[in-house]
């Protein structure tokens, strides 16, 4: 499952930054997810509790932030929501009706903020 590979990747990052800040338990992460990154927060918070067990995370909340995706007109250069404008998975300017796109916003997947577990 793609959730999966996601999180173990998040879990090496944590671990790393962990050892860089003397940290020993994480209560929780938040992440900002991109609605292009495909992920399911559902699913992602499926695997969580799975994935974590036996970690520096083990029994740490999850919160997961959506993030919209924001197309830039390559035409008449105004933003817009894909998911919103999308005709047959294409996204079309609501403004001038090109299909020339740039991704201004939404294929990212960033660990916002971490909170230290009290010892
Ligand atoms: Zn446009």
């Amino acid at each position: 499952m793609h959730e999966l590979g996601v999180v173990l990747n998040m879990l090496d990052t944590l671990d790393a930054a962990a050892k860089r800040y003397g940290v020993s338990r994480i209560a929780s992460v938040s992440v900002d997810v991109g609605e292009m990154t495909g992920i399911v927060p559902v699913y992602m918070h499926g695997v969580w509790p799975e994935a974590v067990n036996g970690t520096i995370c083990a029994g740490s909340e999850l919160y997961i932030n959506m993030v919209k995706a924001i197309a830039h007109c390559a035409d008449c250069g105004k933003d817009y929501e894909v998911m919103e404008n999308a005709r047959d998975e294409v996204p079309m300017c609501p403004f001038c009706g090109s299909t020339r796109w740039t991704l201004k916003q939404g294929d990212q997947l960033v660990i916002k903020e971490i909170e230290v577990a009290e010892e």
